[in-house]
């Protein structure tokens, strides 16, 4: 019956069938590289524009494939959201997380916070409260500290249950914080039904806001809204001083872009953290 099906696709598209085995072959390894420990958290900092003080950083995953070299997400993600992978993905990334914010807190850096890339999906999971919990338990760390990023870019099904899971998580004391806000489908829909204490302002606008009146607006309206709606801002993509000019003019103070920091191994992101003001 399979078979039958692989040669069908093969006659309509040979390339399909191509990255059909591709995709077959990853899905098949994201266990072994879990088990193989092949996968990596880089940090990129969020520093208080006018300060330079870094308040936070957020875990970006990485894949230290062993013939394909450093795999960004992009090569990854979106296989591992079809195939089911991603909520052990997300699972052990906040293992990880965790255990950065215990060092920390045992260096005497207890207030900076992590923010983890959760995917929607994730939520539909029964366990994952429950899975939170026992981190925080293992860990024990402060469930302030550590940030679940969620995209606004996957359409998640009008479902109870998310609705009711991303509420338990919050009442365990996760901030929730809307990542790429405005560019997805149901913005509006998280602010009013839950309280949400950080939207991140997608590079898409910050890209533009020295050029194009309309991103400016855009972000101007965003920034009014979440502080109307007491939430944190957090500009993304910030890659030059015009652009942080520009959002220290509208009123956003929190910066993550490459103006100050890409991305970077855990050792880099030490010492980049012990060099800045406190
Ligand atoms: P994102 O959450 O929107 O993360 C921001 C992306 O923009 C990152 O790409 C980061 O490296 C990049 N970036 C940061 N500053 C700048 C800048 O100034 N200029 C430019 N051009 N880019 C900048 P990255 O690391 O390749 O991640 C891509 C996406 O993959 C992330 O987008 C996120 O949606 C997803 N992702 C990453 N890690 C995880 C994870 O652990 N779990 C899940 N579910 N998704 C993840
Ligand atoms: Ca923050
Ligand atoms: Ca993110
Ligand atoms: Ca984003």
């Amino acid at each position: 019956q399979k078979l039958g099906n692989r040669k069908t696709r093969a006659i309509y598209d040979p390339h399909m069938y191509e990255q059909w085995e591709e995709e077959m072959h990853s899905e098949m390894n994201f266990g072994k590289g879990l088990d193989m420990n092949e996968f990596r958290l880089f940090y990129q900092p969020q520093v208080e524009s006018l300060t330079h003080k870094v308040t936070g950083v957020e875990a970006l995953i990485r894949w230290q494939h062993p013939e394909k070299g450093l795999l960004m997400p992009g090569a990854f993600i979106d296989i591992a959201e079809t195939t089911g992978f991603i909520t052990q993905i997300g699972e052990w990334a906040v293992s990880q997380a965790c255990r950065q914010l215990k060092s920390w807190e045992q260096q005497g850096l207890g207030s900076l916070t992590i923010s983890v890339n959760i995917s929607p999906r994730h939520f539909l999971h029964y366990y994952f409260p429950a899975f939170l919990n026992s981190c925080i338990e293992e860990y024990n760390i402060n469930p302030a500290n550590l940030i679940i990023e969620i995209t606004e870019n996957v359409a998640i099904e009008d479902s109870k249950v998310v609705e009711l899971q991303i509420q338990k998580v919050q009442e365990m004391g996760f901030p929730i914080s809307i990542d790429d806000f405005g560019t997805g489908y149901s913005a509006f829909i998280y602010l009013q039904r839950f309280s949400i204490q950080e939207v991140k302002i997608d590079r898409q606008f910050v890209s533009k806001i020295e050029t194009d009146v309309k991103s400016r607006a855009i972000v101007r309206a965003i920034l009014t809204l979440a502080k109307s709606l007491h939430m944190h801002t957090v500009a993304e993509g910030v890659e030059t001083i015009g652009q942080l000019k520009r959002l220290e003019e509208l009123g956003c103070f929190e910066i993550q872009g490459y103006y100050f920091s890409k991305p970077v191994p855990i050792e880099e992101l030490n010492s980049w953290l012990l060099a800045s003001p406190r």
